[in-house]
C-alpha cells in the first residue's frame, strides 16, 4: 500500500458536493493510498454546532500542515438560515481561511482532449489569481441624499490630508475603498511562487492610467517583488508581462493560454467566471489558495451544486461531475509527496488524474459535459456510474505498475 505519513488536512462540506465527496475518498482515494488525514467537519450543521470554531481551527491545521483539501460549503444567507435552523448566517468559511492564510486563490480548468474550449484559440489553461483582500469587498459607501460635498480624509498623529471627493449639487452617490501594500506583496509573492510552481508566465492588468495612485501602486509592488525573484524567474523561463487591463482582456481571448493571470480583485471576480465558462464546465475547474509562505489548500471550485441535491434527497439519479473535486484530492497528494518526496505517492495521484480524463475521452462522462463534447456521446453517466468508470480503469492502470 501507497503511504503517506505527514498530514493532510481535510475539510468536509455540503449537499451535493458532500456526496461526491465521499463517494471519491470511499472509491478512488482510501482503497489505495494510506493518508494521515486531519479531519475537520464544516459541513453547515457542524459550523453552527461549533460555533463556526471548527472553521478557525481547521484554517489553522493548514498553516501547520501546510497541505489542505476542502469539499464544497454552503456560504449561509438568510434563506439557508431558515432551511438549515442555524443560529446565525456564519462567514463564509473560504473567506475566514483566505483571511487566515493571507492567500490567493487560482482556479485552473482540467483540459480534456474531446471537450473544445468555446474559444478556438485556447490551448492551454488559463490559470486566474485573484487577488483576495479589499477594493470594492471591503468598500464604505453612502447615498448622498442633496447637495454637500463628500472628502476623502486621512487622519494619523502627525497629519490630516483632505480630498474633495465631489461637489454635490443633487443627490448620488460615493463610495471609499481601500488596499495595503502588505497583502498586495503576498499578493504578488502568491503568483510568483505559483508560476514558479506551474512553470507559466505571469500577466498582470489594471488601469493606472486613469488611477494613478491606486492602480499605480498595485503595478509598482508587483513590478518590485519581480524584480526581487528575477534570477529565480530567468532560469525558469518564466515572463513578467504588465499590461493595462482592456488590453490584457483582448490579449487573453487571442492568446493559446497557458498563463497566469493575475487580477485585481474585482477583475479576478468577474474574468474567472468568464474563463471558467470559455472552457466548458464549473465541474472541470480547480481552484488552489496559495500562502505568500508556501501553504496550499486544494478544492472545486463550484458549489454544493443544490439543485443536484435536492433531486438526491427525493431518490433521484443524479449527474454531478466529480471531476474538480477529484482533482482537488490529486492536487493535495501530490503536493504533500512532492514536500515529503515521496514518489508512489505522486505516481498514483498522477495516474488518477490521467484514468479520469481517459474516461470522458472515452465518452463516458456526466450531463453538464455531454453538450460541449466532440463528438458527442448519445448519452450521460449518473454520478455513480461515472466515478465506477474511473475506478475500473485506476485498477487496470495500477495493475500495470
Ligand atoms: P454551484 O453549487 O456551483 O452550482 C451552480 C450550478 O452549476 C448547478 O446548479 C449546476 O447547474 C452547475 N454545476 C456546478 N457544479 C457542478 C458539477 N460539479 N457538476 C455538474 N453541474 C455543476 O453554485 P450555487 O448554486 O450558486 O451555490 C450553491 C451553494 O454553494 C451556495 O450555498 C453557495 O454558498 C455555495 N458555494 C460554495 C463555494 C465553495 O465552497 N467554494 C463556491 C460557490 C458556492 P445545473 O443545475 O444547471 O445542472
Ligand atoms: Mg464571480
Amino acid at each position: 500500500m501507497i503511504r503517506l505519513t505527514n498530514p493532510i488536512v481535510e475539510m468536509d462540506g455540503d449537499e451535493m458536493a458532500r456526496i461526491i465527496w465521499g463517494l471519491i475518498k470511499e472509491r478512488l482515494i482510501f482503497p489505495y493510498i494510506e493518508l494521515n488525514i486531519r479531519y475537520f467537519d464544516l459541513g453547515i450543521k457542524n459550523r453552527d454546532i461549533t460555533e463556526d470554531m471548527v472553521t478557525l481551527e481547521a484554517a489553522q491545521a493548514i498553516k501547520e500542515c501546510g497541505v489542505g483539501v476542502k469539499c464544497a460549503t454552503i456560504t449561509p444567507n438568510a434563506m439557508r438560515v431558515k432551511e438549515y435552523n442555524l443560529k446565525k448566517e456564519w462567514k463564509s468559511p473560504n473567506a475566514t481561511i483566505r483571511e487566515i492564510l493571507d492567500g490567493t486563490v487560482f482556479r485552473k480548468p482540467v483540459l480534456v482532449r474531446n471537450i473544445p474550449p468555446l474559444v478556438r484559440r485556447w490551448k492551454k489553461p488559463i490559470i486566474v489569481g485573484r487577488h483576495a483582500y479589499g477594493d470594492i469587498y471591503k468598500s464604505v459607501e453612502m447615498k448622498v441624499p442633496s447637495s454637500g460635498v463628500a472628502e476623502l480624509r486621512f487622519i494619523s498623529q502627525e497629519r490630516i490630508e483632505t480630498e474633495v471627493i465631489h461637489r454635490f449639487h443633487a443627490p448620488g452617490i460615493v463610495m471609499a475603498i481601500h488596499n495595503i501594500d502588505d497583502s498586495i506583496r503576498n499578493f504578488a509573492r502568491s503568483c510568483i511562487n505559483y508560476a514558479l510552481d506551474e512553470g507559466v508566465d505571469i500577466w498582470f492588468g489594471a488601469k493606472d492610467t486613469i488611477s494613478k495612485i491606486y492602480h499605480g501602486r498595485f503595478r509598482d509592488i508587483f513590478s518590485e517583488e519581480i524584480q526581487l525573484r528575477e534570477k529565480d524567474l530567468r532560469e525558469r523561463g518564466i515572463n513578467y508581462r504588465y499590461m493595462l487591463i482592456d488590453d490584457a482582456v483582448a490579449q487573453v481571448m487571442k492568446s493559446e493560454g497557458g498563463m497566469l493571470w493575475a487580477c485585481m480583485n474585482y477583475d479576478g471576480d468577474v474574468m474567472s467566471d468568464m474563463i471558467a465558462s470559455g472552457f466548458g464546465s464549473l465541474g472541470l475547474m480547480t481552484s488552489v489558495l496559495v500562502s505568500p509562505d508556501g501553504k496550499f489548500e486544494y478544492e472545486a471550485a463550484h458549489g454544493t451544486v443544490t439543485r443536484h441535491y435536492y433531486e438526491y434527497l427525493k431518490g433521484n439519479p443524479t449527474s454531478t461531475n466529480p471531476v474538480a473535486s477529484i482533482f482537488a484530492w490529486t492536487g493535495a497528494i501530490k503536493k504533500r509527496a512532492e514536500i515529503d518526496k515521496v514518489e508512489d505517492a505522486k505516481r498514483f495521484a498522477l495516474t488518477l488524474e490521467d484514468v479520469t480524463l481517459k474516461t470522458i475521452e472515452s465518452g463516458i462522462m456526466t450531463k453538464d459535459l455531454v453538450d460541449f463534447a466532440e463528438p458527442r456521446p448519445d448519452r450521460f453517466a449518473l454520478t455513480e456510474e461515472f466515478i465506477d468508470a474511473i475506478k475500473l480503469r485506476l485498477e487496470n492502470a495500477l495493475k500495470e505498475w
